[in-house]
């Protein structure tokens, strides 16, 4: 897709440094070079050469870069200047471009958005190069990485693949009368319903495997009433936004509070202590404590340890194996709190697979090494193969399986063609948004102007 102007925009940071770099992308790209260097520089070589000012008077000395079109990052003619890193030179440097016709300053992701419209990245890589740009750990550089090398895209594009097949052989089905289609419709179906599955099943466990989530980790306090974990929320937040009493069930509903963990943005959510209720509201708070756990990363499960040993460990096991049955993948720590009524230390143990960490949320004793291992636990979870999910990707699967749900059963119960075709329709359609090959301008706008300006 070509676009009509011509865009640039500083891509190191603003402010003095060694280098700045200004990178101009678009059809009047060879203007720009000649105007700006007197020629154009020898493509994918670099160039010492002057900038020149209007009057062909030396504004800077510096190395350019000519990238012809389509072999290039956005698949336009590219130039890109690296010169003295004063932002008055840069300053200049981009006035006098934006002297040429035609051209304008790049918009926040703009880069990314034409590499995207001209087919050299795909959604997933875009927003890959962004989460690369904004990794805060190793196990998320490592992951954005193998996004941007297409890995996940692929495994998304083998289900698109099975998907457009699939609405072949269907649309093909409705087209021809019934007399000229010599083949068992229904085994055709069933097979093709059988991949998909197969497909849906082999990246929901890629995800669950493998996938880390871009956006803030959610940590969700749960346990009996009275342990302590509006008190926990407070400490972990510095901040008296959960009401703490001794009266059991003061937390109905669910409480966010976004907090800064050592370096890790975390979403923490305080619940309604579980426990057998007759109390209606509380009901509904214990039920959406128990959807909300699912979708977290860890869950710390507080119990009160001035309670009976034996107790806690009932709670603590019950618990595992309520777990084991929803989802085994999401990590546990327990909380044991009120350590400063008993003469216990403060402290990690490790028991089996799980953590026991004992502290105080009175006193906030324990609660250091308690943000110590919470920090430990993301960073850790590096695996091979691993890659950088948005919850926007994860989302459009899960809309997109539930709709394979629909359409399998509706399909064993009416075999109706036409209703098949119409979800199908609509799985490659949520599907498509993932990597962009189905895309609304709405969601592009939504996605590109996150990016930071020159990317
Ligand atoms: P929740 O129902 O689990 O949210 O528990 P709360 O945070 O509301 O606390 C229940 C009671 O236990 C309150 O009276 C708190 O002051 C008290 N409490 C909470 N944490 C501690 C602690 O670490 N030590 C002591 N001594 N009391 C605590």
């Amino acid at each position: 897709m070509i676009q009509n102007d011509t865009i640039v925009a500083q891509v190191t940071h603003p402010g003095k440094s060694a280098v700045g770099i200004l990178r101009i992308s678009g059809i009047n790209a060879k203007e720009v070079a000649i105007e700006i260097l007197g020629k154009t520089p020898n493509p994918r070589f670099a160039t010492y050469t002057k900038f020149l000012n209007k009057n062909k008077e030396i504004l800077d000395h510096g190395i350019s870069l000519w990238f012809p079109a389509p072999f290039s990052f956005t698949g336009e003619d590219i130039l890109e200047l690296q010169c003295h890193g004063s932002p008055f030179i840069i300053d200049l440097l981009i006035k006098r471009i934006l002297f040429i016709k035609n051209t304008r300053l790049a918009k926040p992701g703009e880069f990314c958005e034409r590499a995207f419209l001209n087919g050299k990245i795909d959604l997933v890589q875009a927003e890959a190069i962004d989460d690369l740009i904004n990794s805060e750990t190793e196990s998320m550089v490592k992951a954005s990485l193998n996004s941007l090398q297409g890995n996940f895209s692929r495994d998304i594009n083998n289900l698109v693949e099975i998907l457009t097949q699939f609405r072949v052989d269907i649309e093909s089905s409705i087209d021809f009368p019934e007399e000229e289609i010599n083949f068992n419709f229904d085994d055709i179906v069933s097979n093709n319903l059988n991949q998909l599955k197969n497909q849906f099943l082999k990246i929901k466990k890629i995800i669950s495997d493998t996938s880390i989530i871009r956006e803030t980790k959610k940590i969700i306090i749960v346990g009996p009433p009275n342990a302590g974990k509006s008190s926990l929320l407070n400490m972990l937040s510095s901040s008296n936004r959960a009401i703490v009493t001794n009266i059991p069930g003061t937390t109905r509903d669910l409480l966010y509070e976004q907090i800064n963990i050592n370096g890790f943005l975390c979403e923490i959510i305080d619940t309604a202590g579980f426990h057998n209720t007759q109390d209606e509201i509380e009901k509904i708070g214990i039920n959406r404590a128990w959807e909300t756990l699912k979708t977290c990363d860890h869950i710390l499960f507080v119990i009160d340890k001035t309670i009976n040993p034996k107790n806690q460990k009932k709670i603590s096991n019950d618990f595992i194996k309520k777990m084991n049955f929803y989802n085994n993948s999401i990590q546990i720590t327990f909380v044991l709190n009120k350590n400063d009524l008993l003469k216990d230390d403060f402290g990690i143990k490790k028991i089996e697979d799980c953590y026991f960490i004992s502290i105080s949320a009175l006193t906030g004793q324990g609660v250091n090494i308690l943000k110590k291992h919470l920090v430990k636990s993301e960073k850790n979870k590096v695996k091979e193969g691993l890659f950088l999910a948005r919850r926007r990707h994860l989302h459009q699967i899960d809309l997109s399986y539930h709709e394979f749900l629909k359409a399998n059963k509706n399909w064993l119960k009416y075999k109706n063609i036409e209703f098949l075709a119409e979800s199908l329709s609509l799985m490659n359609k949520l599907i498509g948004e993932i990597t962009g090959s189905f895309s609304s301008n709405d969601l592009l706008n939504r996605i590109f102007s996150t990016f930071c300006i020159g990317k």
